[in-house]
């Protein structure tokens, strides 16, 4: 577990690296005011929960060093795990970051990554439903 962290703001646009396109849509916040939060998590692979449209989900979080920032800036890129019939771009996402899964990794093949978050997401999905993560979907009602 991690000590918990929220973090609130409409929901920006990534750089269309394609996730989607992969079934892993991530739903990216825009790191600038969200600064001391950021910085305050290693990069790597997160779970916890993310409320939308007044719905709160449980959810799989990459923090990590974005290449076309040179690797400056972080990105903060929550994978919501529940279908939505349609996209939330700049609707209003909150989610808390309860627990840390893994670092981040090189994978060889797109293959062996995407198989590796959906890994990731069945981890998140059971830990979640458990003390201590479950708890935490309770710090995101406001
Ligand atoms: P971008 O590069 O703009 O972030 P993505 O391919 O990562 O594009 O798609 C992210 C967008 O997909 C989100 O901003 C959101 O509007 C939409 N979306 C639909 N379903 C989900 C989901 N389950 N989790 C996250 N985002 C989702
Ligand atoms: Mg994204």
């Amino acid at each position: 577990p991690v000590e918990p962290v929220i973090m609130r703001g409409p929901v920006v646009k990534g750089f269309g690296r394609g996730s989607k396109m992969l079934g892993i849509p991530t739903a990216n916040l825009d790191v600038v005011p969200l600064k001391s939060q950021v910085d305050s998590l290693a990069p790597g692979i997160y779970l916890g929960f993310a409320s939308i449209r007044g719905e709160t989900h449980e959810m799989v979080m990459s923090i990590g060093w974005n290449p076309y920032f040179d690797n400056s800036k972080k990105t903060i890129e929550p994978w919501l795990l529940h279908e939505f019939p349609d996209d939330f771009y700049d609707e209003e996402l909150a989610v808390v970051v309860s627990g840390y899964i893994r670092p981040e990794a090189d994978f060889t093949t797109l293959e062996a990554l995407v198989e590796r978050i959906h890994r990731d997401a069945e981890v998140a999905r059971t830990m979640l439903k458990n003390t201590p993560f479950k708890e935490t979907r309770e710090l995101l009602v406001a």
